[in-house]
């Protein structure tokens, strides 16, 4: 670890650098071809690709190699085959061609497709994705050579999270290309999306995990009262780290720097136990495979430290949850953020112009956005007082609101609010200069000075679903704006464009909100507005279906109807199973570990009363009295609700239909499952501490 980090970053990635030194330049220059301008892949060139890529993987240990992707389940998959074939006398050599570089077919068929894939015909292939780098992966299984790929069907639907995103960039790259010709960006011939994912998660102490079953099956807490002390003292945020996160901090950047992961910023967050990890942007789909790879690499060091990393939207109840700002933004080949206001944004149509886009996609698609960011773990952030409430609205800043009004009011913005210095009162300090706008953290999708900050996602999503939706919906509305300004003579275009901004500006206003998106006057602000407040995934995922998107989607060939209509039904079996999970391990918690511990406790309180009364007849025993009559009570309430839970869960078994499922779990089963725990809760706050069979929240977020 002593070297430097300009030394070792990226030396497990098959990088531009290493592809310059090791592939002719020729093939060189036709695989650079494909990689930016989206060219498609002369099949002879992957052979000598393959070569070199298995000569680098083998300098660096590698005896495998893998077709890396990612299935529905949100996380990445991986099959991994040496890279021996038979030779003379018995002995091997070791081979990997371009074909088994471009295309593999892992059998595969056990992963959610909702139907696309039934077993008997089970047929899935995994394609190379070569814009993102092949990379090493070590560990104990040795080294294996990655290639990141996208994972499709026998008939060509999309199986997996990276197709559809790759889908929506070339959807964006052709409706901005084109729309800024109109502007007479000619020298622009590639536009693609940044994205840069802020990672929230949880580190505890991996002993004191493993004695607790719910954070083992479920990835959450399903029981514990609240601690004495939460975060109420923001003395966690941004606080010094504590020596063992901050080594587990260092290898985790070391590990992830080794990958080409440019892991950044890191903090400690609101919750106790809560950091952060925020890597520098990137182009979406390497965006995503590093965010996956981030989520990969926090867990396995985790368990290197003893420690167990929580990903899970909702670890604890009580505490703040954990969430992952999806920051985005569109730039040219020529190095152009579209997003950018520049000094005078009043005057800069070409910016307003894609700001408008967004305003008008983000509110004509605000449900489909909303279950983008949905899994079921984000169902107890959405809507809660933490998190992004879950209605979409757009948060501008003081100085784009201003010009979005003056457009509105009068078709054009003659003036705009200008940064200005910033009077701290110390002489010593350095002058700065405020931002034109300040901040608003309550808005789940923000302008941020030169990108979008999309902050409604969970922390254990994959982030390409999202990125998914947002590159499609506006790609539509640019698409939908060139349409109607191609048409207009190049002397009109100015007065047309002016026309167009006030015209979609006024219809979109609803959607722009810069108050505080946490309280109770902009839930009915909301409504009165027409906004809609899905409170839950299953709720939201019918948005796959509108006919809006169906057009949208299939318009610009990212999802078929088949394909939406495949993802509605992985969301809803997934979402059933989630919670059919979680709700038997409750009741097996409270059957094997609560209600014994409480009974083994009574008896001791009971026993006492009966000793004590023995030694001396007249003594008070009505403090032991109030206790065993209260702990007995509870036991009888805990009895109940489990039951109320068992039946509750067993009426969901038979229900065939998975729409129907997914809402009678969460009609009935989640309600069940809160009930279950109030009694549990009380009983741990009033039990001896020694009899209680799992560590508790204080034990597990202050004691790391
Ligand atoms: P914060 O949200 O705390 O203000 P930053 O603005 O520095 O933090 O950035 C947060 C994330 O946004 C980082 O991952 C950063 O790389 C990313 N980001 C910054 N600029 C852009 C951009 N133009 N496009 C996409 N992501 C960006
Ligand atoms: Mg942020």
């Amino acid at each position: 670890m002593a070297e430097r980090v300009t030394d070792f970053f990226g030396s497990d990635v098959f990088n531009d650098a290493v592809m310059k030194e090791r592939l002719p330049e020729a093939t060189y220059k036709a695989l650079k071809k494909t990689m930016e301008n989206g060219e498609e892949l002369d099949p002879q060139i992957a052979d000598v690709v393959a070569a070199a890529i298995k000569d680098w993987a083998i300098e660096k240990g590698a005896t495998h190699y893998t077709h890396w992707f990612q299935p529905m389940t949100g996380i990445t998959a991986e099959k991994h085959d040496a890279f021996i074939t038979p030779a003379d006398e018995g002995k091997v050599l070791l081979e990997f061609s371009g074909k088994e570089l471009i295309k593999g077919e892992p059998d595969a068929s056990s992963f959610p497709s909702g139907g696309l894939r039934a077993t008997c015909e089970a047929r899935g292939y995994t394609t190379w994705d070569c814009t993102s780098p092949a990379f090493v992966k070590e560990d104990a299984a040795g080294v294996t050579l990655c290639i990141p790929t996208a994972f499709c069907s026998y008939t060509g639907e999309a199986l997996d999270k990276k197709t559809p995103l790759l889908r929506s960039m070339e959807a964006i790259d052709r409706e901005a290309t084109r729309i800024l010709k109109l502007f007479g960006h000619d020298e622009v011939t590639n536009v693609s999306c940044s994205v840069g994912p802020e990672q929230e998660y949880f580190l505890i102490d991996r002993d004191k995990y493993l004695q607790r079953e719910d954070l083992i099956f479920t990835g959450r807490t399903l029981f514990g009262a609240k601690p004495p002390k939460g975060s109420e003292m923001d003395d966690h945020y941004f606080g010094a780290l504590k020596e063992r996160v901050a080594a587990y901090m260092k290898e985790l950047n070391y590990e992830l720097w080794k990958l080409g992961v440019l892991a950044k910023t890191q903090h400690n967050e609101a919750a106790p136990a809560q950091h952060e990890l925020a890597p520098i942007y990137s182009t979406a789909n390497i965006s995503v495979d590093h965010n996956q790879l981030v989520m990969e690499v926090m867990k396995k060091v985790a368990k290197r430290h003893n420690l167990e990393c929580l990903l899970h939207e909702k670890p604890f109840k009580h505490l703040h949850g954990s969430g992952k700002h999806n920051n985005w933004s569109i730039v040219t080949n020529t190095g152009k953020n579209l997003l950018s206001p520049g000094k005078h944004p009043n005057e800069n149509l070409e910016f307003l112009l894609f700001i408008t886009a967004v305003i008008k996609a983000v509110d004509e698609h605000a449900t489909l956005l909303r279950y983008s960011a949905s899994n079921p773990g984000n169902d107890h952030r959405l809507g809660g007082h933490e998190a992004p409430p879950a209605i979409i609205s757009i948060f501008l800043g003081e100085q784009l609101e201003d010009i979005v009004r003056q457009i509105i009011e009068t078709g054009e913005a003659k003036d705009c609010k200008q940064k200005v210095y910033m009077n701290i009162g110390v002489h010593t300090l350095p002058e700065i200069r405020k931002d034109a706008t300040d901040r608003n953290r309550t808005s789940p999708f923000a302008f941020t000075g030169n990108k979008f900050e999309f902050r409604m996602l969970g922390s254990s999503m994959s982030v390409a679903g999202p990125n998914t939706i947002l590159n499609t919906i506006i790609a539509d509305t640019l698409s939908q704006f060139s349409d109607e300004l191609e048409r207009v003579p190049a002397a009109e275009f100015e007065t047309a464009l002016k026309k167009l901004l006030q015209r979609e500006l006024t219809a979109h206003e609803r959607i722009i909100f810069n108050g505080d998106g946490y309280s109770e006057e902009w839930t009915k602000e909301a409504e009165r507005r027409g906004l809609p407040n899905e409170a839950s995934i299953v709720g939201a995922t019918k948005a796959l279906l509108y006919d809006k998107t169906i057009e949208v989607f299939t318009k610009h060939k990212v999802f078929s109807r088949v394909e939406l209509e495949a993802r509605a039904e992985m969301n809803y079996e997934n979402y059933a199973k989630t919670i059919n999970i979680e709700a038997k391990t409750m009741l097996d918690m409270v059957r094997r570990m609560y209600i014994p511990a409480v009974i083994s406790y009574a008896t001791e309180v009971a026993n006492s009363i009966n000793s004590v009364r023995a030694a001396v007849p007249t003594a008070n025993f009505s403090v032991q009295e109030k206790l065993l009559t209260r702990i007995s009570e509870l036991l009888a309430e805990t009895e109940n609700a489990k039951e109320r839970l068992r039946e509750a869960r067993q009426a969901c078994l038979v229900i065939k239909d998975a729409k129907k499922k997914a809402e009678a779990y969460r009609e009935n089963v989640v309600p069940a499952m809160e009930a279950l725990r109030v009694p549990v809760d009380a009983l741990e706050k009033i039990v001896d501490k020694k009899f209680w069979p799992v560590p508790t929240y204080g034990d597990l977020v202050f004691e790391v």
